[in-house]
C-alpha cells in the first residue's frame, strides 16, 4: 500500500526484475554480434519462421518489438513525420512509420533502456505475410538501406479451416528459405538442430498459455498490461531455453497470487477482453482506470497471438508452417467469432473493448459487424474505441474514458 494510504492501482509483478535482466541480456547479445560479427543477425516479423533462423545459430531481432517501444516510449508521435517525409504514409502501420522515422532521425529507446546507439544491423530480412502486407513492405525499406537479401513467407489470408494443400505450400516456401540461409549464416542445415529448437519454443509457448489461462482464475492474478510486459521472451526468445524457464518461474508466481486469492485488481468485480492493439502510450493509463473501477482486463487477442501450439518436433516444417497459419489474425471472420465466443466463456467476460488501430485495419475486428454478431450471440456488451498502436494524435484520451465509464456503468446499472 501506497503512503497515501489508497490501495495500489498497479501491483508489480515479482518476475518483472528477472525478466528485465532477461530482455537486456538479449539485447545485448544482438549489439555485440552487430558490432563485433561474432554471430549474424536475421531480422524476422513478429510471427516469422524464428526457429528456423536460430536453428542456424541467427541472433533474432524483431522490428516489431523496436515498434513497440517507441509507442510505450511515446517517442512514435515524433518520429512517423520522418517516415512521412519520405513517402510513408500516415495511414498506414505506425509501427512501421515510427521504426522508419527511428531510423531516420537516429533516436531510438534502445539507447536508454539498454545503452545500444541503435537497433543491430541486419545480414538477412526474413517476413512472413501471415498478418500483413505492411511488414514485406517495411522490410523491403532496409532492404534497400542495407543492400542484404531479403526472403520471406507468403500466407494466405482470411482462412477458415487449414486444409493439406494451405500446408503444402506453406511447407515448401518454408523449405524454399533453406539454401539463401545457409549462404548468409554459412552454416549447413541441420534437421536435429531445427527439431530442439522447435521443440524449446513449442515448451515457450506451453509456458506462455500457462501464464494467460491463469487469468481464467477469479480474481485474475494478472492484467492486459502484466501480459503486454511479459510476453517479451515468447515473442523475442522463443527457441531459446531462457524463456522457457523464465515462465516456469512466473508461472510459479502466479499460482501463488491464486493459491492466496490475491488478484491483479482488489476487490475485481468486472472482467474485460480486449481485442486489437494496445495503445502502448496509454496502458498504464487505461490499467489505472480500470483498476479504480474494480475492473480488469483479463485477456486479450493480442496477448494470445503468441501461443503456437501446432509447433511439432517430429514434423519441423508441417508444425512450422501450421503454426504460424492457425493465428487469429491469419483467419476468417467465422472463425474468429467462435474463437471469441470461447475466450468469453473461458475466461467469464463481462464486456469487451474493441480497439479500432487507424493504422492497423488487421487488427482491427470491429469493422465487418463481428462485434455487433457476438454481443447478439452472447449477450455481452461492448464497446468500440477509436485509436492507434502507436500514434497518440489519432487517440482521444477523453473519449476513451468516456467510453469506458459507460461500459462500466451499463453493467452496474444491470446488476442493481
Ligand atoms: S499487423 Fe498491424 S501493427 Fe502489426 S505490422 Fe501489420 S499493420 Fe503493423
Amino acid at each position: 500500500m501506497p503512503a497515501d494510504g489508497k490501495p495500489a492501482l498497479i501491483k508489480k509483478i515479482r518476475s518483472a526484475g528477472p525478466m528485465r535482466e532477461l530482455m537486456g541480456a538479449y539485447f545485448r547479445e544482438l549489439d555485440e554480434a552487430s558490432k563485433t560479427g561474432s554471430a549474424k543477425v536475421a531480422w524476422c516479423t513478429s510471427v516469422g519462421p524464428a526457429e528456423l533462423l536460430r536453428s542456424f545459430g541467427f541472433r533474432v531481432y524483431f522490428p516489431e518489438n523496436h515498434g513497440a517501444l517507441l509507442g510505450s516510449s511515446r517517442l512514435a508521435p515524433d518520429l512517423i513525420p520522418a517516415a512521412n517525409a519520405v513517402g510513408y504514409s500516415p495511414e498506414i502501420c505506425s509501427y512501421l512509420t515510427s521504426d522508419v522515422g527511428s531510423y531516420l532521425r537516429k533516436l531510438t529507446p534502445l539507447t536508454k533502456a539498454f545503452g545500444m546507439a541503435g537497433p543491430p544491423k541486419p545480414d538477412i530480412l526474413v517476413y512472413n505475410t501471415n498478418q500483413c502486407r505492411d511488414v514485406q513492405d517495411w522490410f523491403a525499406f532496409y532492404q534497400r538501406e542495407f543492400k542484404v537479401p531479403m526472403i520471406g513467407i507468403e500466407t494466405p489470408r482470411s482462412i477458415g479451416d487449414i486444409t493439406k494443400d494451405h500446408l503444402d505450400g506453406l511447407v515448401g516456401q518454408h523449405r524454399a528459405l533453406v539454401p539463401t540461409l545457409e549462404r548468409v549464416s554459412g552454416t549447413r542445415f541441420d534437421i536435429d538442430r531445427l527439431r530442439e529448437t522447435v521443440k524449446c519454443s513449442h515448451d515457450c509457448t506451453l509456458g506462455w498459455k500457462k501464464v494467460l489461462r491463469a487469468a481464467e482464475h477469479v480474481p485474475s492474478p494478472l492484467t492486459f498490461a502484466d501480459g503486454t510486459i511479459h510476453m517479451g521472451p515468447a515473442v523475442v526468445l522463443r527457441g531459446d531455453p531462457r524463456a522457457v524457464s523464465y515462465y516456469e518461474s512466473l508461472v510459479a508466481e502466479l499460482e501463488e497470487r491464486k493459491a492466496a486469492g490475491v488478484g491483479a485488481v482488489d476487490g475485481e468485480r468486472w472482467r474485460f477482453y480486449w481485442d486489437g492493439m494496445p495503445v502502448w502510450g496509454k496502458l498504464r493509463e487505461h490499467t489505472e482506470l480500470f483498476s479504480s473501477r474494480r475492473a480488469c482486463i483479463v485477456a486479450s487477442t493480442y496477448c494470445n497471438s503468441w501461443i503456437f501450439e501446432g509447433l511439432a518436433e517430429e514434423d519441423p516444417f508441417t508444425g512450422m508452417a501450421r503454426a504460424y497459419t492457425e493465428l487469429f489474425i491469419v483467419r476468417s471472420e467465422e472463425f474468429k467469432q467462435r474463437y471469441l465466443e470461447g475466450m468469453v466463456r473461458d475466461y467469464g467476460i463481462h464486456g469487451i473493448v474493441y480497439h479500432d488501430a487507424k493504422t492497423c485495419p488487421n487488427n482491427s475486428n470491429d469493422r465487418y459487424g463481428l462485434h455487433v454478431r457476438l454481443t447478439r450471440s452472447l449477450g455481452v456488451p461492448h464497446v468500440v474505441i477509436h485509436g492507434d498502436l502507436n500514434d497518440l494524435r489519432l487517440y482521444s484520451e477523453e473519449q476513451a474514458d468516456t467510453q469506458f465509464e459507460a461500459l462500466i456503468e451499463q453493467l452496474e446499472s444491470k446488476a442493481v
